[in-house]
């Protein structure tokens, strides 16, 4: 079995972000040599997320005001921010957004349904952070 493991690093401008990040992995798939596996790319950070969904833009600002109306960013509202953090909002982001995915490697391609792209979700940026794949198969 083959096994092939790749960071992607980011630093947004914008405290959040959604990046399409499909042509990233489809490299990694290359380069792995992999044709038959599976493919995990997942968040190294616990205010970050990878999530799949549609690239489409007015759905993208849909989930920003979705996610900014479940968790403001507002400081003074969460016991987390006590510790003298300001970030709670972006924990609660992440998790409904999701930690990763897995996407099938069939015939050395991604396996996705019509519409499936990979997105990195960013809601505490303006500092380095990294999304892992990792790719296994023959
Ligand atoms: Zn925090």
């Amino acid at each position: 079995m083959k096994t092939y493991r790749k960071e992607l690093w980011f630093n947004t401008e914008a405290r959040m972000a959604l990046i399409n990040i499909t042509p990233q992995v489809e490299e990694a798939v290359r380069e792995s040599g992999v044709k038959e596996g599976l493919c995990l790319v997942n968040a190294m950070h616990i205010t970050s997320s990878v999530f799949i969904n549609d690239d489409e833009e007015g759905l993208h600002e849909d989930f920003l005001k979705w996610l900014e109306g479940l968790a403001p960013y507002d400081p003074k509202r969460y016991k987390h921010n006590l510790t003298g953090e300001d970030n709670a909002d972006a924990h609660l982001k992440r998790q409904i957004m999701g930690r990763e995915v897995v996407v099938a490697i069939t015939d050395g391609k991604l396996d996705f349904g019509p519409w499936e792209q990979i997105f990195y979700g960013e809601f505490d940026g303006r500092r380095p952070k990294r999304v892992l794949i990792k790719i296994i198969g023959e």
